[in-house]
């Protein structure tokens, strides 16, 4: 007969704590928005909040950034600027990747500002034509990305066009903008050229009879290494989620606090001998007796496969990965002192049920994103942003806590 697992009457439940979350600091937030604020006054804020706010709920990010002063807020897309108009944010939002499905309709009857790099501008005339409003548009030129944007080449005939419904009454050219490519490798002779670039850009809008509310081109990592490139506004995503674009500066070296915890709580803690193979593949093999901890969080959660190596941290101690990432879970090695009084004092000599956390704001010298990011061969925006809706946010921090679910 087999004996009943002793340890199992005293698993902490916990019930109020979700399986798994990404915890959202609005005061974190709010802290950050000060922070690019402070850096980049006169020039305005726009809080990037595409993308779920790079996946930690634009509805709360957008309110809270703007509560703690910024005065616009930026989307790529329509239908993510639409959100913000349906929760009653009613700042200025611009919105600049189109396509012609886009719904150019609703966005000029909500008031939402329209970047424009070219065919957009006589689908969004005739939009305007037809509602009798006139929509108020950004042009965008290419200075050097190579992306989104008019071409040099085609400035001038977009500008006189442009204007040229301007004086129809149809539209309002009320911005000009561009996007670096190379900003977060500050010495790179290329931002000069693209400045330079847009400036030009800039004057023959305003010669041909522009008369912007708003000239931008920096990103976050432009707001903190060019203050050249601030001129009326800063677009700025990643920093106001307190991360780091620049790959030898730390979130804290630039005065900027992480938003977003990671974590989970340990769901196996097992016992193996020397010679266990560890999860698909077998790639990783126990080199000595040891004791599992088993993860409930895989790539479905948004945990890139590839991550193997990056760390958990469980009771104060931070552990790699072993073994492959799978879709639900994943493994790290508690080690062979682990079943010694390691872990909650409920469940002795076990990690079961502890808080493991996958990164967070690095204050207590936890793991932070980029070491994921490392880990994954990609950079911290990625990794925050793809962490799936199967991840419950909940937020701390705010004025109102209770705005969880604003994914
Ligand atoms: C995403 C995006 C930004 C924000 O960039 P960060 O580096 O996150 O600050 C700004 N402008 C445009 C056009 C973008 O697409």
């Amino acid at each position: 007969m087999r004996a009943v697992n002793p340890t199992v009457a005293s698993v902490p439940a916990g019930d109020a704590v979700p399986e798994r979350q990404a915890v959202i600091d609005l005061s974190a937030i709010t802290h950050n928005v000060g922070r690019l604020r402070s850096i980049v006054a006169p020039a305005k804020l726009m809080a990037v909040v595409k993308a779920d706010a790079y996946g930690h709920g634009m509805i709360p990010v957008a309110r809270t950034a703007v509560a703690a002063g910024a005065e616009w807020l930026g989307t790529a897309h329509v239908s993510e600027a639409l959100r913000l108009r349906e929760a009653g944010i009613d700042v200025p939002v611009l919105a600049w990747l189109h396509t012609p499905s886009t719904d150019f309709a609703a966005a000029v009857a909500q008031g939402i500002d329209l970047g424009c790099s070219g065919w957009e501008l006589a689908h969004i005339a005739a939009t305007a034509r037809e509602q009798e409003h006139p929509a108020r548009i950004h042009l965008k030129i290419d200075t050097g990305l190579g992306r989104n944007g008019c071409s040099l080449a085609d400035w001038d005939a977009l500008v006189a066009d442009a204007i040229a419904y301007q004086d129809e009454g149809l539209l309002r050219v009320v911005g000009v903008f561009s996007h670096f490519a190379v900003a977060d490798e500050p010495h790179r002779p290329e931002t000069d050229e693209q400045i330079q670039r847009f400036r030009e850009a800039v004057a023959v809008a305003e010669d041909a009879g522009a008369d912007l509310e708003v000239r931008h081109i920096a990103n976050t990592p432009a707001v903190l290494s060019r203050p050249d490139s601030h001129f009326d506004m800063v677009r700025a995503g990643l920093g106001l989620y307190g991360l780091s674009p620049f790959e030898d500066q730390t979130s804290a070296q630039l005065g900027l606090i992480p938003a977003m915890t990671l974590q989970t709580r340990v769901a196996l803690c097992k016992d193996v001998p020397a010679g266990q193979g560890v999860s698909y593949g077998l790639n990783h093999v126990t080199t000595e007796p040891t004791t599992l901890g088993l993860i409930p969080l895989g790539y479905a959660d948004g945990i890139p496969r590839v991550a193997t190596g990056g760390p958990v941290r469980v009771n104060g101690v931070t552990y790699p990965v072993v073994g492959r990432i799978a879709m639900d879970q994943m493994v790290i090695d508690l080690g062979p002192d682990a079943r010694a009084g390691f872990g909650d004092a409920q469940v002795p000599g076990s990690a079961l049920g502890a808080t493991a956390v996958l990164f967070g704001n690095g204050a207590d010298g936890g793991p932070v994103v980029e070491q994921w990011a490392d880990a994954a061969g990609t950079i911290n925006y990625e990794v925050v942003t793809r962490i799936s809706q199967r991840v419950p946010r909940s937020y701390v921090g705010g004025p109102d806590t209770t705005l969880a679910g604003g994914a």
